[in-house]
């Protein structure tokens, strides 16, 4: 089946059986829910509770601050995620972000929110919130941008404005999994550009992805935005991967 005739049937699914009404985690049904997730699924849900200061991804010993920061210099001031990126959390990203479940970012947002008004206080007041862009390539593949969603849906909760268009990703990169921290950061350089200095010069922003796993990429957009004049970047990602050894 081709793409388009996937994406068709897709929502032709979601046109007959509504997502609201059950679990968007795991798919049973939700009796009486505000938040449309099963008891079972909130329970379990894997929350970040112990995280490196600067990144947010996950630490298991008294660290501060986990192997990649320790050892690299972070441009963003720090990245926080709620969740940590394993079993049904992984899995709806997932289908948030190769199925077309465009929808679950309303429900993802609430995650955002959350963790937002957890850091709110220890940053500075958010001027804009940016998504990771995504390489035109990518963009034509995939029919949007999953990070943009969650930026959207963000925006409508904390009432803070979206810039979309003014971070871009201008190149292509080799896929990143099997590379070292350091070869990310190679990888990426010049990955992106800012097209409208002025729009962010002295601008506080909060970049906005799905996942975090290094932090290499939302790292680079950070420093993109702060060598154009952006005050300060924060990240928030819905989610962090759990590759912490020490
Ligand atoms: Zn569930
Ligand atoms: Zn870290």
């Amino acid at each position: 089946m081709n793409d388009e005739l996937k994406m068709f049937f897709n929502n032709v699914i979601e046109t007959l059986f509504p997502s609201n009404i059950t679990c968007f985690m795991c798919g049973e049904e939700v009796k009486q829910s505000k938040f449309v997730l099963c008891e079972d699924c909130e329970k379990n849900l894997p929350r970040n509770n112990n995280f490196c200061l600067k990144c947010g991804t996950p630490v298991h010993s008294n660290a501060h601050y986990c192997l990649n920061c320790k050892n690299n210099k972070r441009h963003f001031k720090i990245a926080r995620a709620p969740l940590i990126y394993k079993d049904k959390v992984a899995r709806s990203i997932k289908q948030f972000k190769y199925e077309n479940k465009k929808y679950l970012a309303k429900y993802f947002s609430v995650f955002l929110e959350e963790k937002y008004n957890e850091i709110k206080k220890e940053i500075l007041p958010v001027d804009f919130i940016i998504p990771v862009p995504l390489h035109p390539t990518k963009l034509k593949e995939r029919g949007y941008n999953q990070s943009k969603l969650l930026a959207e849906e963000l925006s409508k909760r904390i009432d803070i404005p979206v810039l979309c268009d003014n971070l871009i990703r201008v190149k292509e990169t080799k896929t990143q999994t099997k590379l070292s921290y350091i070869e990310r950061q190679e990888n990426l350089e010049g990955a992106c550009d800012v097209l409208n200095e002025d729009e962010i010069k002295g601008k506080v922003i909060l970049l906005i992805d799905d996942v975090l796993t290094t932090g290499s990429t939302t790292d680079h957009c950070a420093k993109t935005l702060l060598k154009h004049k952006a005050k300060e970047v924060y990240v928030l990602t819905l989610a962090t991967t759990d590759s912490d050894k020490a």
